[in-house]
Order: C-alpha cells, then sequence, then structure tokens
C-alpha cells in the first residue's frame, strides 16, 4: 500500500512520520507528475485551506485530484484538509472539492482562539487525544455523512464513503488510531 500525501504546504511530513512508524509507504504530491505514480490513498493535511486551495489550481493538481476522490480515492482530510473537502463552509462562497457533504465554520472552534489539546471520543476507536489548531467545526452533515466525534457539542471528525475528514491533528500526537482507521478505509475500498 502507498498512501500519497499533498506537499505543498502545512503539516504533511508529520503525517509521512506517522505512516512510517506504522510501516506504510508514502509519496508526497507537490506537482502533477507525482499523480503518475500509483497510489492507494491520499491526505490532505493541516495548514491553510486557502493556500493550498490557490497552489492546487496554479499547480494544475486541482482536477485530477478531484476526479480522483470522485471516483471512489480514500482521502483523509485533517484541519484545513477537511475545509477543502467540505460542500460548504460558513459565510464564504469558496468550494475547494466540496466532494465531502458538510458545512465547516472556519477558525471558529469553541473556547479556542490559538490552540488546545484535548481528548475526545471517537466512534469505535474510544478516547484518543486532540489537538486543534485554529480549526475548523462541522456544522452541519447531510444525511449521508456519519459523525464519528463530537467535542464540546461540535463535530469534529466525520465520514462519508471513501472521505475522511477531521478538525484536530492526529498526526501531532503519538496515537495512530484515526490513521488506522484510514487506511482501513482504504483496505476497504480498494478493488483487489
Ligand atoms: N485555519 C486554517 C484554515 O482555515 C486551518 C488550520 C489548520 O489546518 N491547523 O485553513
Amino acid at each position: 500500500m502507498v498512501v500519497a500525501i499533498l506537499a505543498l504546504q502545512g503539516a504533511f511530513i508529520e503525517h509521512e512520520q506517522t505512516l512510517h512508524n506504522m510501516g506504510i509507504e508514502t509519496i508526497q504530491i507537490r506537482k502533477k507528475t507525482d499523480l503518475d505514480t500509483p497510489f492507494d490513498g491520499l491526505i490532505l493535511p493541516g495548514g491553510e485551506s486557502t493556500v493550498m486551495g490557490k497552489l492546487l489550481k496554479e499547480l494544475d493538481l486541482f482536477d485530477i485530484i478531484k476526479n480522483k476522490i470522485e471516483d471512489g480515492l480514500p482521502v483523509f482530510g485533517t484541519c484545513a484538509g477537511l475545509i477543502l473537502l467540505a460542500s460548504h463552509i460558513v459565510d464564504d462562497n469558496t468550494v475547494h472539492f466540496g466532494t465531502l457533504p458538510a458545512t465547516v465554520v472556519r477558525n471558529a472552534y469553541g473556547r479556542q482562539l490559538g490552540s488546545f489539546y484535548t481528548e475526545g471520543n471517537v466512534e469505535g476507536l474510544g478516547q484518543i487525544p486532540m489537538k486543534f489548531i485554529r480549526a475548523p467545526y462541522v456544522k452541519s452533515v447531510d444525511d449521508h455523512t456519519k459523525v464519528l466525534s463530537i467535542v464540546d457539542e461540535k463535530i469534529v471528525a466525520i465520514q462519508y464513503k471513501n472521505q475522511l475528514g477531521v478538525a484536530f491533528h492526529p498526526e501531532l500526537t503519538d496515537n495512530h488510531q484515526i490513521h488506522q482507521y484510514f487506511i482501513d478505509i482504504i483496505n476497504q475500498y480498494t478493488v483487489a
């Protein structure tokens, strides 16, 4: 299995290290030809969604990645990555990939102004550490999007078919359970 990590900006190295610790091979996506290497899943890291959205277009990566997600490529967005996937952003007409039916609020997580650490329950995984950094939260989802975690009455982890989105940064903690959850999605969606 090879997992691609969008490596334009933000916390991509930490995802890479987490996956390497789990014994999983990764490649970095920085330019169009990087997409020629076969891969089984894609991580969209945290960072700044506006910057990543712009670079994706400028580097001609946007349409190819969007089509792959629509065709069933397993994708995992963390924080800004979740914003890239979301179908709606509150008070903003911008839609990036828009493939994950959910409405997100940017830079607006509850008690958070800068960043904070907490623990929260994720369906099927139990209590896991969560690091939030200028995080979004999910305001609403459509009927087919599964809510996996709610912290402080806000939705912070969701799944829609091949797409997993979390508002926090699992790659910045030692707990690999969410990454394992994503690997399980890849195994489930990869045609043998
Ligand atoms: N605030 C950032 C955004 O809107 C997300 C922050 C993060 O990824 N840690 O893109």
